[in-house]
């Protein structure tokens, strides 16, 4: 998007905003569904550009041949009620059952199937609306249901149809984007990275003499990959975590190579590809490290 489309969606949503804070979106699929409006780029402006031949095509390919399956699954719920009183969406909003995990699934992929797959951009976004917005991912519902029924995966699925049509708020987006381009979630550049590590052990050396804060040592006991955030805004983590290594005695190291971000991101929009980047790029600084254990920030 570029800077003059940005400016007349920051406009829209300030014209929006004066028409009066308290409009509401009620739901053309859902009647019952009613929110407050809350306009978002990454989920507003991309639908705009959907057709339903695409739609239909990436919601074949992702759940194609598991229909009858996760149909089942769907129909197997009898409305207990159960998985609802583990989700804290539905406990914090007055147990509105538009926020019931079943009633996620339902509205979501439910209504996917029920169509036959041929849904407009609009229900997109709504649905994106639900699974992204209205949805920690969390297990818990998945854990409380008698019948095992694993609604989670399925929201999680209908993440991953919203993210290959590109449907996704744009926090999330820029995040996953971020990842895709630097494997962290900071757009950290690696001599960025390494620069920082470098400037915390001069700082951290102001308390503690000999600090060190070492990189690619080889048979360490411990490889610490921090957050994504901690080089880039919570830079004093790096010569804290330095400085209880060097008191405690412990054997460390910090990697050179990229893949050092401990989170993934690409994990909340299924970007299978990409997650399994990160994993793999972790694994292979742990290996030719040959160290011992690995530490994670969180
Ligand atoms: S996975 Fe989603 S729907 Fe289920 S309990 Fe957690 S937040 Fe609620
Ligand atoms: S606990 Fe299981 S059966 Fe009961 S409403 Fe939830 S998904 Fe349906």
């Amino acid at each position: 998007m570029n800077e003059f489309a940005i400016e007349r969606y920051l406009n829209r949503i300030i014209e929006e905003r004066e028409q009066g804070e308290k409009e509401k979106y009620v739901s053309p699929y859902f009647p019952e569904y009613v929110r407050e409006v809350v306009p978002d780029m990454g989920l507003d402006e991309r639908v705009s550009q959907l057709t339903t031949e695409q739609i239909e095509r990436v919601i074949k390919r992702v759940i194609g041949k598991q229909t009858a399956r996760l149909k089942s699954i769907i129909e197997t719920c009898m409305h207990c009620g159960l998985c609802s009183d583990a989700c804290q969406w539905y406990i914090s909003n007055d147990r509105d059952p538009t926020y019931a995990p079943v009633a996620k699934i339902r509205m979501t992929l439910g209504e996917m199937i029920k169509r036959n797959f041929k849904v407009d951009p609009e229900f997109i976004k709504f649905c994106a609306r639900v699974v992204f917005t209205e949805c920690n991912i969390c297990h818990r519902c998945s854990m409380y249901c008698p019948f095992g029924l694993d609604i989670t995966a399925i929201i999680r699925l209908v993440r991953r149809i919203c993210f290959i049509l590109g449907v996704v708020p744009q926090r999330q987006l820029d995040q996953a984007q971020t990842h895709i381009t630097f494997l962290n979630q900071v757009w950290l550049s690696q001599n960025d990275y390494l620069d920082t590590l470098f400037w915390r052990e001069e700082e951290g050396i102001y308390e503690l003499k000999n600090l060190r804060i070492p990189i690619d040592k080889e048979g360490a006991e411990i490889l610490w990959f921090p957050l994504g955030a901690e080089p880039k805004t919570g830079v004093d983590h790096i010569d804290r975590f330095a400085k209880i290594m060097a008191v405690a005695g412990v054997d460390w190291t910090m990697t050179s190579k990229d893949t050092w971000d401990s989170s993934n991101m690409s994990m909340f929009i299924n970007d299978y590809f990409t997650m399994e980047r990160i994993v793999r790029g972790l694994y292979e600084n742990a290996k030719r490290l040959r160290v011992k254990r690995i530490v994670l920030t969180e």
